[in-house]
This record gives C-alpha cells, structure tokens and sequence, in this order.
C-alpha cells in the first residue's frame, strides 16, 4: 500500500454535457498549481489521485489543494490494490495512535468486488477493535471518525479517515474572465475570491495616486493581489497612475462630487484593460449601502459609463461576513496594514450620497476625458503575480 491523496471535485457533476471539459481544466489547473513538485497525477471515475510525492511535500500539496476552486473535498489516504486482507492492514495503519469513538464506512463502486459494503465495514471494524481494543470503541451514530474504505472501478482501494474541505465551487477559467478592481481594501480581495471560486478568471487594476500613495501602499496592493491570485492560477495586475485624473477632477469639479467622478473614470479604464485582456466583466468589492459612494444611486453612475456588465459578489454582504472570508482566505492581516488609497486623497468632507446623473454628465464636459485616460493608459504598470 501506498500514500496518496484522493480529490473529489464539486457541482462538475451537474454539469452533464459539459463534464468532459470541466473536467480536463480542473486536471490542467491542480497541474499548473503543483508545478514544481514529484508526483503522479491518475484520473479516476469523479476522482483524482495524487501519488508518488516526496512525504515532505504533502503539507505543502495540502496546501494547494485547499486553493484550487472545483475542489469539493480531499483525503490523506492509503491506496492499495482492493483485497480484503489489504483493507483490513491499510485500515489498522489509518487508524495508528487514534483513540475515541469510530465507525467504518464502505462505498463499494467495483460491484465485483465481495464481500458487499456492510459487511466490509463490519469485518474491518472487527479487526480495529480486536487491534486496538484499549483505544477504540464503536459509535455508528456521531463517530469521532469514520474510517472510509472506497473500492473503486479499476480494482484500487482507498482507505482515509479524514476528508477536508476544498473550497468547492467551479474551476478558474471554466465562467468567463474579468477585471477586478483591487483597492488596498479588506472589500475587493474577498470580491476576488468569490469571483475566482465561481470560475471566472481574473486579471487586476489598481488605481495609485503617487505621491499621495506611496510605495508600501503599492507594495500591499501587490501582496493583496499574490493572495488572489492564489486562488486564480496567478494574476496579472494592472497598476494605473491615477494622480493626474484625480487632481484634474479636484479642480474642475464640484468637491461633493469627487468620488462619483473618480468611480466612473476607475469604471472606463477597467473596461478598456479588460476588453485588452479579453475580458467580459468588471468585478468590485462595493456592498450596497456600505458607505455613501455604494448607494444603488451611485453604482448606477459608476455602470452608465461602461457596456460591460459590473459584478458585486459582496453586494448583499455585512461586513462582518466578509471580513470573515478575509480571514478565512488569509488577506485580513494584509488588508488592514494602515497605508492611504486613492480615495482617501481628496476625500470630499460631504460626499454626494445620490449623485444626479445629468450633474454628472454636464461636470465632465470640462474634462478631455480620453485624454485623461490615454494618459493613464500610456503609463500602466504591469505585474505577473
Ligand atoms: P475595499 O475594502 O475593497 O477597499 P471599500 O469598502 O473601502 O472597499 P471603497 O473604497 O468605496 O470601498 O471602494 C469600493 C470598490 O472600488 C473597492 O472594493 C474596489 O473594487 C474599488 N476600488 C476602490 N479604490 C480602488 C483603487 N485604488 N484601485 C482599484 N479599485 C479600487
Ligand atoms: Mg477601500
């Protein structure tokens, strides 16, 4: 027998005509995520398996693993060729220095296989009590674990006690592709997050506003979006020098105003970066009501100015669940590091909480607002994360 770990992937399953291709790109993206590493990769019936790694790499493939979205679950397993006798020896070695209350649980897909999974269940179970009788008991109801033993099609047999949570949802690449607006926030990374773990494959813009923002805002927008990317098979991130639009907004327009502007600006940039990038979507981290800039008034503003639909994953979120996924996703720490953003500079003491349209449209025929953006645009730093 032999260590391995057993992936089992989410929702692809209802995917019916489509399983075939969401199949190949989960394979291609836990491929891409583990490069670097020695292991054997064996596509089984709604299975994979990993093998054959160094054991000093299995912390670090876990941690992958935990990252790579289509992933509904995984186990440390012990795999061997599907025999009684085998079952019965992988499972004492599963089952090494446990203690409390067990049960064995059987799923026997290799109907050739005999005997049938009850009985499976209740020989292996006798065999870890007469093994371990000081440290184990039998609990079906409310186990402390479950020794698992999966026999599969092709004559392998699994053997796990634990199965740990991916983080489920579909595989990046296999729903379109967007521009993320990235802030220095706790917002937008978690908005990435979602985006990436439904399977939209993203790139990042960020607007910086040298010299009111400096060099360790910049960095930690980098580090926020590394984090992102975590979850996205890399990202490439847009840094956009965005002083000059915001200075020229400060004094050509009403100051209650300044927010508005600066968003439909941000909205207009991110389309053309993302139309480069043969993107479909622009994706935010603005929850309704949050503060005056995200009123349904204001998002409106900030979308009239782009064809391309704009996605809230946080749009109903409270604060407190998003700092929770924060958290979860290890961007909290990172997020409330105390450097300016953009939109901190400039800060209207009033902002304009339902910004009129017209208003709008009328304050930005005093600004050349291609030429504003071409320079922008001209000046874009890019970093492959
Ligand atoms: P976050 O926590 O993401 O910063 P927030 O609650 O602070 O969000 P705002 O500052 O109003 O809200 O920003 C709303 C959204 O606008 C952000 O979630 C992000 O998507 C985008 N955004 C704000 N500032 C920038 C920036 N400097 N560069 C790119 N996008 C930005
Ligand atoms: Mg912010």
């Amino acid at each position: 027998m032999e260590k391995a770990i057993v992936i089992r992937y989410s929702e692809i399953h209802l995917k019916g005509k489509n399983r075939g291709y969401f199949e190949k790109l989960l394979k291609e993206n836990i491929k891409n995520s583990l490069n670097g590493f020695n292991y054997r990769f064996t596509a089984m019936h709604s299975r994979y398996m990993i093998d054959g790694y160094d054991e000093n790499d299995e912390a670090a493939i876990e941690a992958k693993l935990s990252k790579i979205a289509g992933i509904h679950t995984y186990s440390r397993a012990l795999v061997m060729d599907s025999t009684l006798e085998n079952i019965v020896d992988a499972a004492k070695e599963m089952c090494k220095g446990k203690t409390g209350f067990f049960k064995v649980a059987t799923n026997r897909a290799d109907k050739r296989f005999f005997p049938h999974s009850m009985e499976v269940s209740e020989i292996v179970g006798g065999k870890l009590l007469e093994t371990y009788h000081k440290d184990l008991k039998v609990r079906v109801k409310d186990p402390d674990f479950t020794v698992s033993v999966d026999i599969r099609e092709d004559g392998k047999t699994f053997v796990y006690t634990e199965n740990i949570h991916g983080i489920g949802g579909m595989p990046v690449g296999s729903a379109g592709r967007g521009m993320l607006l990235i802030s220095g926030g706790i917002d937008s990374p978690v908005a990435g997050y979602m985006m990436a773990k439904r399977g939209m494959k993203l790139d990042a813009v960020h607007y910086h506003s040298f010299p009111y923002t400096g060099e360790a805002a910049k960095e930690k927008v980098i580090e926020l979006s590394r984090l992102v990317g975590e979850y996205n098979g890399g990202i490439r991130l847009h840094v956009v020098p965005f002083t000059h639009i915001q200075e020229t907004i400060h004094e050509k327009c009403h100051e209650e105003y300044m927010i508005t502007m600066m968003r439909r600006f941000m909205m207009r940039i991110a389309e053309r970066l993302a139309q480069k990038r043969g993107g479909q979507a622009i994706v935010t981290g603005e929850s309704l009501g949050q503060v005056a800039s995200q009123t349904i008034e204001s998002m409106t503003s900030s979308n009239s100015v782009v064809k391309m639909p704009v996605l809230r994953p946080l749009v109903a979120f409270d604060k407190a669940d998003i700092i929770k996924i924060s958290r979860e996703i290890g961007a909290y720490e990172t997020s409330i590091l105390p450097y300016e953003d953009c939109c901190t500079v400039f800060l209207p003491r009033f902002p304009v909480i339902r910004p009129n349209l017209k208003k709008v449209e009328e304050m930005e025929k005093a600004l050349d607002i291609d030429e504003l953006i071409g320079e922008a645009l001209a000046n874009v730093e890019i970093y492959e994360l």
